[in-house]
């Protein structure tokens, strides 16, 4: 089923202890994009400037994007940079923001676009999801956004009005505090679902993730990495994880929501081995299904059988 992404295509700059990227092909829509065409042909809506290097439209074509919604405008591509903590990968500091062309951009969807089933408003100005969300034909099957602290902090009524319209939300377990202003996930995510989305998403980088689905609550560990390289992007290589394997399957139910996070978790495994995309580059549909079967064999116990009970002290 077609899946379609507006987000940042990017230049990004990161510092980690294990090197340094100036000017590394990034942003939201890139990586999440080149995630979930492992799963599901997806579409890309975004911007970049005249600097960039044709060898990155290359790159999302070969992974099999459609990108005929990515312009190319007069001025600069978005840049950002930022360093992650030497002894702490999940703290990390932005150095830098420079919108560029991303403060001229308005999105004109196709009309292929306009009826893509599954859309996915990755981290990116409110404004412009709305703007995405509005020229949508019918409403799609599934809606997901993702946000990061710079629009929280001062775009929060922007988000607050397309948050109401969607059915899914990711966001890291320091976003869902902030933008609640609540200290307990379980909280904070019932909270963000009166909002409005039906599922809530959090992620919480090694430690795994959380999905609260009406009643039913799902948790999925983090694929146990030895060498963590950079972990620029994994938020949204998770999400096209996640986007991906439902709109490849085109099934929505509680159980394939569940396969969908952990194909999440996969891919966020992968994401942070390498700088940029490096890693994700190399490898293939079978690499992602041998951590699938490994995350159930890392997870899977016996139930209680009917008349079985938990071994007890007898005093
Ligand atoms: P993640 O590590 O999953 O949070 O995603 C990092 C990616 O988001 C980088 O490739 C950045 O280019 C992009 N990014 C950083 N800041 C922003 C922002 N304010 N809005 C949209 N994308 C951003």
């Amino acid at each position: 089923m077609s899946l379609l992404v507006v987000g940042t295509v990017a230049y990004d700059s990161v510092s980690t202890k294990s090197g340094h990227r100036q000017n590394a092909p990034g942003g939201s829509a890139f990586y999440f994009s080149i995630s979930s065409s492992f799963f599901a042909k997806t579409s890309l809506i975004g911007v970049v400037g005249t600097d960039y290097s044709e060898k990155y439209f290359s790159m999302l074509k070969k992974s099999g994007v459609n990108i005929d919604g990515l312009e190319k405008i007069n001025g600069e591509t978005f840049r950002w940079s930022g360093k992650y903590h030497d002894d702490d990968f999940n703290q990390r500091e932005t150095l830098a923001t420079h919108l560029n062309v991303l403060e001229n951009f308005n999105p004109i969807l196709n009309n292929s676009h306009q009826e893509s089933k599954y859309l996915f408003l990755a981290n990116i100005d409110p404004k412009i999801q709305t703007q995405v969300l509005d020229q949508m034909k019918n409403k799609p099957k599934m809606v997901a956004l993702d946000t990061m602290n710079f629009w929280i902090d001062d775009h929060q009524d922007n988000l607050s009005s397309v948050i109401e319209n969607v059915d899914i939300i990711f966001m890291d377990e320091t976003e869902i505090k902030s933008f609640t202003k609540k200290d307990n996930i379980i909280t904070a995510a019932q909270f963000v679902r009166d909002l409005g989305p039906r599922i809530v998403i959090v992620k919480k980088g090694e430690h795994g993730s959380i999905m609260f689905n009406e009643g039913d609550i799902f948790n999925a560990p983090a694929f146990p990495i030895e060498q963590v390289i950079d972990p620029t992007g994994a938020g949204d290589c998770f999400a096209g994880g996640f986007m991906g394997y439902l709109s490849g399957c085109d099934d929505i139910s509680p159980q394939s929501l569940r396969k969908a996070l952990i194909s999440a978790s996969v891919m966020g495994s992968f994401a942070v081995e390498g700088f940029s995309t490096e890693k994700l580059s190399k490898i293939t549909h079978m690499d992602i299904e041998d951590r699938f079967r490994g995350l159930h064999g890392m997870t899977n116990f016996d139930p209680l059988k009917n008349n079985e009970s938990l071994p007890k002290r007898v005093s």
